[in-house]
This record gives C-alpha cells, sequence and structure tokens, in this order.
C-alpha cells in the first residue's frame, strides 16, 4: 500500500534528508524545494533510468543540455509569451490569488469570499536580465519548459549527426513555472525538472507513433515500480488542447491527493519546428504558424526522393523529474506490523532507483579489526559502480536496518567477530524478507550484484 497521506511522505522526506523545504532557516520560498543527501541519490538514479532507456537502450536518440536562459525571441515564436498563461483571480477580501479553473466554485478557498476579481491572464514565465545593464534589450526568460531548446537545436544536431527521420532529442533540466498557486509538496512546484523527448517523424507516421510513445512510457513507469492500476490514460479534450498541440495525453497518477498529471505526451505536429522556420510560407506551413522573419534557420528536412523540403511533425513525451520522485516514493511506501507487534516502516523501491545500495555495518565500533575489515568491503562494493555504499558506523545494527528499511536501502552487509576471527563470512540483510544469510566476502560482489540487477 502506499503511503496514506501526503503528510506522511513529507515528514520521512524531512527526517531522513530526501527533501527541504528551500531556504527554510529564513522563512522558506514557497513552491521551491531542494534535495538533501539522499533525495539527489534517488532523482540523480531516476533520470539516470530516463536517459538509459531513451538514449542508450535506442539507437534513434541522441541527447542535449541546453542552457536555462532563453533568448525572449525563441519563446515569442514558440507562442510563450502570448499563451503560456493561466487564469488568475484575486480575492478582493483577503487579497489572496488564485488559479480560476483550479476553484470548484466561485468562492475564495482561503476566506470564504465571493467578491472576486474576473480571470485575467497571468504569464507564467519568469523573466530577468542579462549582463550589467538592466533595459528592455537584456531581457531574457527562465526557460518555462526544455522543449525549445531542443527545436532551436534541431538544426545543429542534425547537422552533427546527420540523423534520418525518425529520430529523436532527449534532454533532462530545470524548467521555471512561475504558478499562481503552488502546491502539493513536490507536486506544483515554480522550479523542477523535466525529463522531454523530441521525437520527430515524417507528417502522416505521427499518429501512430503517437501510440507506440504512450504504451512505451506507461510501461517505463512500470518498471519504476508503479502499480499499473495507480496510473490512467487521460485523453486532453480537444478545447483543453495546449496551444501547439494536435493530440495529448496524460500519464494520470493517483498522487497522495488526487488523480493527476504526471507526464504527458503530445503530438506537437510541425508547430514549434515551423514557428521556429523562416520559410514558412515557401514550404507550405498552414496559416496558423506564427509569422517569423527574426530566425533564418530553415528547421526542415528534405525528401531523399522527391528533394522537396518538408517540416517533420514531433512526438513528445514530457515528464516531471519532481513529480515522478513523489510518485516512486508514494508507491514504495508501507508500513508493516512484525510478528512481534512492533512496526517497521519500509520504503520497497526498485534497487536501481534506491538512494543507497549497501548499507555496510561493523558490529562494533571501537574494534580495530572489524572496522578495517568493514572499510575494505565498502571500498570493493563501491568500486563494482553499483551505485552508493555507505559504511554505517552505527555501532547499533538493529537500529541501522530500521533507519535502512525507511530509506529503502535493499541490502545491509554485517561484519562481526566471526568474519574476522573465523571464516571470513558477513551477514547480508534483504530489506523486503528480512532474510539474513551468512555470505563469503569472496562471494560478496557476485551476491549483491545479483540480487541488485
Ligand atoms: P499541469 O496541468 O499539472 O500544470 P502541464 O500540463 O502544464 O501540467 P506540461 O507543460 O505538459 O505540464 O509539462 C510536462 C510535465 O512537466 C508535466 O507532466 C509535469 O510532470 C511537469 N510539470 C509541469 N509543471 C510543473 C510544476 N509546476 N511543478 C512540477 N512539475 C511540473
Amino acid at each position: 500500500m502506499p503511503a496514506q497521506s501526503m503528510d506522511e511522505l513529507v515528514a520521512l522526506c524531512k527526517r531522513r534528508g530526501f527533501i527541504f523545504q528551500s531556504s527554510e532557516i529564513y522563512g522558506g520560498l514557497q513552491g521551491v524545494y531542494d534535495y538533501g543527501p539522499l533525495g539527489v541519490e534517488l532523482k540523480n538514479n531516476l533520470k539516470a533510468a530516463w536517459w538509459r532507456a531513451m538514449v542508450y537502450e535506442r539507437d534513434d536518440v541522441e541527447g542535449l543540455d541546453a542552457a536555462i536562459l532563453t533568448n525572449t525571441k525563441v519563446l515569442h515564436y514558440s507562442g510563450h509569451e502570448a499563451t503560456f498563461t493561466d487564469p488568475l483571480v484575486d480575492c478582493r477580501s483577503c487579497k489572496s490569488r488564485w488559479r480560476a479553473d483550479h476553484l470548484t466554485e466561485p468562492k475564495c478557498p482561503s476566506c470564504g469570499s465571493t467578491d472576486l476579481t474576473d480571470p485575467r491572464p497571468f504569464n507564467l514565465m519568469f523573466k530577468t536580465a542579462v549582463g550589467p545593464v538592466d533595459d528592455g534589450a537584456s531581457k531574457a526568460y527562465l526557460r518555462p519548459e526544455t522543449a525549445q531548446a531542443i527545436f532551436v537545436n534541431f538544426k545543429h544536431v542534425l547537422d552533427a549527426t546527420s540523423r534520418k527521420l525518425p529520430f529523436g532529442i532527449a534532454q533532462i533540466g530545470k524548467a521555471f513555472r512561475n504558478e499562481i498557486t503552488p502546491r502539493n509538496f513536490i507536486f506544483r512546484v515554480r522550479e523542477f525538472e523535466q525529463m522531454e523527448l523530441e521525437f520527430f517523424v515524417q507528417p502522416g507516421t505521427d499518429e501512430e507513433w503517437h501510440q507506440r510513445w504512450v504504451e512505451s512510457r506507461v510501461a517505463w513507469w512500470h518498471a519504476q515500480g508503479i502499480r499499473p492500476e495507480a496510473l490512467e490514460l487521460l485523453h486532453v479534450p480537444a478545447d483543453e488542447l495546449a496551444h501547439y498541440s494536435k493530440a495529448t495525453v496524460d500519464l494520470m497518477y493517483r498522487f497522495p491527493h488526487g488523480l493527476e498529471e504526471l507526464e504527458g505526451i503530445a503530438n506537437r505536429t510541425d508547430f514549434d519546428l515551423g514557428s521556429h522556420s523562416r520559410q514558412q510560407q515557401e514550404l507550405g506551413l498552414s496559416a496558423e504558424v506564427i509569422d517569423n522573419r527574426e530566425s533564418n534557420t530553415r528547421l526542415a528536412v528534405q525528401d531523399l526522393d522527391t528533394k522537396s523540403w518538408f517540416v517533420p511533425y514531433v512526438i513528445e513525451p514530457s515528464a516531471g523529474v519532481d513529480r515522478g520522485v513523489l510518485a516512486v516514493l508514494n508507491e514504495a511506501y508501507r508500513k508493516e506490523t512484525l510478528d512481534n507487534g512492533s512496526e517497521r516502516t519500509v520504503l520497497g523501491l526498485k534497487p536501481h532507483l534506491a538512494p543507497i545500495k549497501v548499507a555496510v555495518m561493523p558490529l562494533k565500533r571501537n574494534h580495530e579489526g572489524i572496522m578495517a575489515k568493514a572499510k575494505a568491503i565498502k571500498q570493493a562494493l563501491q568500486a563494482l559502480g553499483l551505485g552508493r555504499i555507505l559504511f554505517e558506523e552505527t555501532g547499533n545494527i538493529g537500529k541501522g536496518y530500521r533507519r535502512h528499511d525507511e530509506v529503502g536501502t535493499p541490502l545491509c552487509v554485517t561484519v562481526d567477530f566471526q568474519t574476522i576471527e573465523d571464516d571470513d563470512t558477513v551477514t547480508v540483510r534483504d530489506r523486503d524478507s528480512m532474510a539474513q544469510e551468512r555470505v563469503a566476502v569472496t562471494d560478496l560482489a557476485s551476491y549483491v550484484s545479483e540480487k541488485l540487477r
């Protein structure tokens, strides 16, 4: 069973060092969070799993890591300056602000007043000034999605790699949105990370590729430990589609606060490449394409048979890293009552996501031989490249097990007197079954590698 409430997860995250409110000692900064020692490992592991699946295990995707600061023209021609807005209403009584489309009734959720302003569009992009002079010309945006940097680098990647359609460009990185009401812990924040793939295809094959990507992304989330029954597909109704989308399927996950979007998979057609390209008319693009005379790059490919140029269509699976972290934490969280009546909290994370793979614990802190052996084992396991191996000097093995159950460490290795005085074996304790096995130190590397696979 997943966590019963968001509060349980928030408390665990703070207590064990996964996630902290940002700038907390100065009262915090709303909608901004920091990842602690275990949070950074979990987040990196999730991103690495995505990168492996998207880039390494495929033969048709290249990677990119573009800048966050973005030329305003990029976000002008992408349509974000004009349309990347949410409807904002003010409560005239208590001065609080709300997203009109999130209100279930025409009433202020804070004070109950019905004296609300009419909704007005509020642009979510953060602006900043680049360089020492803060005039209009120095304005830049913090990117609101990673996607645009992929589109404006399309030709560079194409030229550098000689890719032919279909192929994709993958990117993981920060995005910023000045959300009107950030809430639900790391679900809706103002600074977050996205894992986005832009997969370029021949027009006409786009619907089939869209379907394929939906299936592939659902399977990936299952492999991260999300139960099939906790994930639902939502075909976004036509009147709610983003300005660039012909069709979008949202992967909706049962978060502790309700069923909400974890990832969106959109058919962005030729909207973005078309918008950024100067030759739209010559290329016969549709009239909705924003007129762009300031970028002189043709973001198109040539049909090898007919020699005519066309703008590829693009399918975009776009997932939130932070929402992903929240989902896998929620799925992994469970409380168990043991035979002796005591309770334990366990994070049953998949081994590849676990922040710590193995905790190596010396039975006695002040025993030189045991300490030296435990340190040597830690180093040897670390060298396997499986992820973080922790040398855990608790001195209290029972407490160490509980602590590691709670943070999702799949295996604990205890070095005791028998190890150094007798047969060179250690105790390996399994997080989920709590079974303990005696394993020869010489077999430990292969035993651990097998268990974590
Ligand atoms: P929502 O409707 O929940 O605001 P969205 O449809 O605007 O989300 P997209 O623009 O499709 O989101 O962004 C792709 C992904 O980025 C989302 O599925 C989500 O996982 C993540 N994301 C978007 N906005 C936020 C945010 N404010 N905080 C955390 N993650 C976000």
